[in-house]
């Protein structure tokens, strides 16, 4: 059953069913785009394009609702239990939405002696800002400590005690990720909640969840999420902030103050009903099943070494080292073969490099069958 409705789905991403003697695995970076998101995008430009906030004419009016429709359709596509509380803003993606978090929510919150806890082991856009809070409240005079959420260092997961003694009473807000982007595990956001206790403030990373698994703020219990268009099969340029308790940011170069990326919006909201139509759950259980087929496969392979995931449940990502060769050579290697991953020195610090396969519904058993007996013979 699975398999029928995959394959239904696979043949509507026009780049992928066109192109069957590749294996595009490298949906960590950026997704591939359903036919219905093109012809959605293409429907607006060719009837109703307008800037939205000015005008009064029809199209300048549809555009206008139609980017508060997608703030509401973002809000239930969250599991948000009380959208009528909440805001979404819409930027750039989630590089500048957790900056925009970072500099035009918390940085004004914060007062000397206060303490933050951040990843310092996950993607760099969920560190960076948090330090630049630092610095600028430095320049004023105020002295906060950023803790690094701990991390395993074998296994890249979270370290939950080390973090249960970092928190005390000046522990003002922590940043999360939902899912990591080089080890692929789930890393456990409602366990950070009970650990920190209902009131401290969570920002969620989620632009590696975002549109592969449901997703509830009522059961993830945190106060802002964050993730990308691009990710979730939408338009590159297009991301959303969700905040609980109309507390989120305003924003910002380019938010509803500028001229917004309408064309980006309405590509989301297409991804989104995409998404939904497509059943997450299920979507969730294809790619969860293809990654735990891939690592299952390449750990019976004597050069490959998994890196990540010993605790933490495996979404969809599964990155390894090569004992003989560099990820570059591998990556080569597989592309000559007609299979995209992400292989190079930056992904992990291990010698060498490391190569990631990251997996999404048009993927197929096939694909990660085909990596594998290429890897086999190299
Ligand atoms: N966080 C995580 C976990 C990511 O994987 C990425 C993208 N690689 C980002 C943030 C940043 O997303 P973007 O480049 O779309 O801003």
């Amino acid at each position: 059953r699975l398999r029928d409705w995959q394959g239904a789905l696979r043949e509507q991403f026009p780049i992928i069913a066109s192109n069957p003697h590749l294996a595009y695995l490298d949906s960590a970076a950026t997704t591939q785009k359903p036919q219905a998101v093109l012809d959605t995008v293409t429907h607006y430009l060719t009837t109703s394009n307008a800037n939205t906030g000015r005008g009064g004419y029809p199209w300048a009016n549809s555009t206008t609702v139609r980017l508060e429709q997608a703030a509401e359709l973002v809000k239930g596509f969250l599991g948000d239990p009380r959208p009528e509380s909440s805001t979404v803003e819409f930027v750039s993606g989630a590089s500048q939405g957790l900056r925009a978090v970072a500099m035009d929510w918390l940085a004004d919150r914060l007062a000397d002696g206060d303490e933050i806890i951040v990843p310092f082991a996950d993607h760099k856009a969920n560190l960076e800002p948090w330090l630049e809070v630092r610095g600028r409240l430095l320049r004023r005079g105020t002295r906060i400590t950023v803790h690094p959420l701990p991390v395993e260092e074998e296994s890249g997961d979270y370290d939950y005690d080390a973090l249960a003694a970092l928190v005390n009473d000046r522990t003002r807000f922590a940043a999360v990720t939902h899912v990591h982007h080089v080890y692929g595990g789930d890393m456990g956001v409602a366990r950070i909640r009970s650990i920190l206790g209902p009131d401290i403030p969570i920002c969620l990373d989620a632009a590696q969840s975002a549109g592969r698994m449901p997703l509830s703020m009522a059961e993830l219990d945190v106060d802002f999420a964050v993730f990308s268009g691009h990710k979730t099969m939408a338009l590159p340029g297009v991301g959303a902030v969700w905040a609980r308790n109309r507390r989120g940011p305003e924003f910002v170069a380019g938010g509803w103050r500028g001229t917004p990326n309408t064309t980006g919006i309405v590509s989301l909201e297409a991804a989104l009903n995409w998404l939904s139509a497509a059943g997450l759950p299920d979507v969730h259980r294809w790619t969860v099943m293809l990654a735990a087929r891939l690592a299952g496969r390449l750990a019976e392979l004597g050069d490959v070494e998994l890196l990540g995931c010993r605790q933490c449940p495996r979404e969809n990502i599964v990155t390894f080292r090569h004992r003989r060769l560099h990820a570059g050579e591998l990556g080569s290697i597989l592309a000559a073969n007609g299979i995209m991953v992400r292989a190079d020195e930056q992904l992990h610090p291990s010698p060498g490099g490391a190569v990631r396969v990251s997996l999404h519904i048009y993927n197929t058993p096939e694909e990660v069958e085909r990596l594998v007996a290429v890897l086999g013979r190299t």
